[in-house]
């Protein structure tokens, strides 16, 4: 079955050609047991390795049942390997760390078998080398004589009919190789056995033919038994392995040597670690310039304010007060939304003396309405009357000892208008000393104070704020003036303010409107105001009554401001103010529990007929996250593919000591790609493992239920998209890493990595 005609092999090393077969001929029959000997150095290992397809030969023919090979490529070895040879080695080239079974098992899964199929038979294959006791011992604890059984089982499991073996007592005691000797007897009956000895004493009684090399020669060919006429014997049929073959072996891979799982699974936890701490990192960045900056227009720009309208502008009712509290994450409504953005600055009275004015305080401060203010105060008392109020300050802006003078005193409270408001301060707390702080419905970063006023006074702000964004015009003798809102008069213009010394439906103006009149004197002249803002517009027809001049505006108008602040102004009566400015609210603040909530708050409000604004997302920002991006990225990137490289090259010196296992799985002839695939399972599955682990890990910092407060911010922005895209990147870096290392590993031949080894 097979024949070596003229059969010459050299080896070329440094420029030397040297022999290493020459012109061997040389038949070899089903049935038969040859036994080489030789010196050592004499070409029996080139001889069987030539034979096995493990290596080329360079002249001459080999023919396998009739059939020549000189123009086989590597592929058609293999093929031929996989249907004829069988080999064991000195070295046994066993996997240890695979049992026994597991290591017979392999050799029928490279082959395409079943695993249930094959269990009998692997169980009776080791019965029959003796081993059954070991079966489900790791080959590592085994005996020389033991492995070479196994090895022996390896071979007899897959069934070609041909048994190769290069001094396979080599490594062995003298009884252990007597054991060995007599399995090989065993197995001649129906296989050809080539064995390759130094000691040809120990094959004596089974041999039937024995060959003597000598320098690349045969120099001795002699058949001790006539063979028996055997039936030819037919080479094995072999299927591709099959992929549960490739998993199954892949997952056993992954787990059997445990520290090296510990150790990738270290590797692999640390590559998707930082993988996910850059990608976090960028994401938290870019969430956290966005949660800075400042809003010029909304003043209050807490980050969990949503500002809510109706969209066609009208009014707020009270459904719309109970609708808005459903909010998701609502945390609290605060209805007088206009007034939020005034800055009030309340600091003491003027006609205190010196000393007591030089301890003034002023605080920028955020209305709020009563019902919001903490129960228990520092100082003082909750507001009985509607001019009453309570102020909240930082600590760290003023001592208790400072604020305790201030309690009981009437204080100026001016509004962004510039209208100045009178209110007693009845109580004051610390806004950070707070039990809830944090939660308080409207405490802002921007460290501003608070101020609890009464529902009345509230809408007296907000209908001066209304007025300061409305357009007013006064229509005189047939033309129109602007008004100005309150105090931001100047150049001459006239602004419109309300007080009690005027009576309802008329209207004290400066002397200046007389002289637009040709008589001198607009008395008893109607004058028309009217009003446009976003919300609405409004007019009133009040008549003149009287005039009032530097001189005796303090009479008229029973005040005693400087007549620079009063110069310009219309008196009319406060009803009709509100007639034009009071009408009712439009414009209110949710307050969420989280700015990373406001997405889903503001897309459940605009479903609900809202027109919003929210100041998580509308704020100006101090810098540009595309441009912080376009540095960052990069940068971040960068320092992924550093943490790749070391990952990869200490997961190669890992897998280097997975060499063998890989030229075993070589030496029983799987083919490349298969072996690639199952180092891929065993990578992409570890890679699996630890992204699950750091999932695990990242999830629990994320819900509290490990407490790591600074990875905290960064876990709490990654999404389920960014997980898959993280995963996605995750199992590409584990793809690369196995290509990369099978790529090298496939640079040698299987001859060279196997004859390293030996
Ligand atoms: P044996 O197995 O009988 O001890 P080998 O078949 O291993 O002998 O070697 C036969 C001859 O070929 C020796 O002279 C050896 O030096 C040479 N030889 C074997 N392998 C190589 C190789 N890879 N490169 C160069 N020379 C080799
Ligand atoms: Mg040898």
């Amino acid at each position: 079955m097979l024949k070596l005609k003229n059969l010459s092999k050299f080896y070329y090393s440094k420029g030397i050609i040297a022999s290493g077969l020459n012109r061997v001929n040389l038949e070899l029959f089903p049935g038969e047991f040859v036994v080489i000997t030789g010196e050592s150095g004499s070409g029996k290992s080139t001889l069987i390795n030539v034979i096995s397809g493990l290596d080329s030969y360079e002249e001459g023919e080999m023919y396998i049942d009739g059939k020549e090979t000189s123009h086989y490529t590597v592929n058609d070895f293999e093929n031929y390997r996989r249907s004829y040879i069988a080999n064991i080695f000195q070295s046994f080239n066993l996997v240890s760390s695979y049992t026994v079974f597991q290591n017979v098992e392999l050799v029928l899964l490279v082959e395409g078998r079943s695993r249930k199929d094959v269990k009998g038979k692997i169980d009776a294959i080791i019965d029959k080398v003796g081993l059954s006791a070991y079966r489900n011992t790791k080959v590592s604890k085994l005996s020389g004589g033991q492995k070479q059984r196994v090895a022996i089982a390896r071979a007899l499991a897959k069934e070609t009919p041909i048994i190769v073996a290069d001094e396979p007592t080599g490594n062995l005691d003298s009884k252990s190789a007597l054991g060995i000797v007599e399995l090989l007897k065993d197995v001649s009956e129906d296989h050809l056995v080539i064995v390759v000895t130094h000691n040809y004493d120990q094959f004596e009684n089974c041999a039937t033919r024995r060959i003597k090399l000598s320098d690349g020669r045969i120099i001795e060919d002699e058949v001790i038994k006539p063979r028996e006429e055997s039936k030819e014997i037919e080479a094995v049929k072999t299927t591709p392995m099959s992929w549960s073959n490739k998993l199954q072996l892949g997952f056993r891979n992954t787990f059997n040597i445990i520290p090296k799982f510990l150790l990738l699974l270290l590797v692999f936890l640390f590559l998707s670690g930082s993988v996910i701490m850059q990608y976090a990192g960028i994401k938290a960045n870019n969430d956290a310039f966005e949660g800075w900056g400042y809003n010029s227009f909304f003043q209050n720009n807490n980050d969990r304010r949503i500002v809510v309208k109706h969209s066609d502008n009208s009014e707020m009712q009270a459904e719309d007060y109970e609708e808005l509290k459903k909010t998701p994450h609502f945390k609290s409504l605060f209805k007088d939304d206009i007034i939020l953005d005034l800055s009030f600055s309340t600091y003491t009275p003027t006609d205190q003396n010196e000393n007591e004015a030089s301890q003034s305080i002023y605080v920028e401060a955020h209305p709020a309405p009563i019902e919001e203010m903490p129960k228990k105060l520092l100082l003082g008392e909750a507001p009985k009357a509607d001019d009453e109020a309570v102020i909240g300050v930082y600590s760290m802006m003023i001592s208790k000892d400072e604020l305790k003078p201030h309690i009981g005193k009437i204080m100026d409270i001016t509004d962004r208008s510039g209208t100045k408001y009178k209110v007693k301060i009845t109580g004051a707390y610390f806004i950070d000393k707070q039990k809830n702080a944090k939660d308080a419905s409207n405490v802002d970063l921007s460290a501003s104070g608070k101020i609890f006023l009464s529902d009345s006074f509230l809408s007296k702000a907000r209908t001066s704020q209304i007025n300061s964004i409305s357009r007013t015009e006064v229509l005189i003798n047939g033309k129109k003036y602007p008004l100005m809102a309150s105090s931001t008069s100047g150049g001459g213009q006239f602004t419109l303010y309300a007080s009690d010394s005027v009576s309802e439906g008329y209207v004290v103006v400066p002397e200046e409107v007389d002289a637009l009149y040709e008589s001198g004197s607009g008395r008893w002249k109607n004058l028309v105001f009217s009003t446009k803002n976003i919300y609405f517009s409004d007019s009133v027809t009040l008549t003149s009554v009287d005039t009032y001049t530097k001189n005796n505006y303090k009479n008229k108008l029973n005040t005693d401001e400087p007549f620079e602040d009063v110069s310009g102004r219309i008196y009319i009566n406060p009803e009709d103010f509100n007639t034009l400015f009071l009408k009712g609210n439009f414009q209110s603040t949710v307050y969420i529990d989280d700015r990373k909530n406001a997405d889903d708050s503001v897309s459940w409000l605009n479903k609900h007929g809202y027109t919003v604004v929210s100041l998580a997302k509308a704020k100006e920002q101090f810098i540009d996250t595309d441009i912080m991006n376009i540095i960052t990225v990069p940068l971040n990137l960068l320092v992924v593919v550093g943490i790749f490289f070391i990952c990869y090259f200490v997961i190669r010196l890992i897998l280097r000591s997975r060499s063998t296992y890989f030229s075993t799985l070589r030496l029983l002839c799987l083919d490349m790609k298969s072996i690639k695939q199952i180092l891929d399972v065993e990578l992409i599955f570890i890679i699996n493992l630890a992204y699950f682990i750091l999932i695990g890990f990242i999830r629990a910092v994320a819900t509290d239920l490990i407490s790591i407060s600074y990875l905290k911010p960064i876990f709490e922005f990654l999404k389920i998209s960014d997980y898959i895209v993280l995963y996605v990147i995750m199992v590409i870096l584990a793809y690369i890493i196995s290509r990369k290392f099978s790529k090298k590993l496939f640079k040698k031949s299987a001859m060279s990595t196997f004859r390293e080894e030996v």
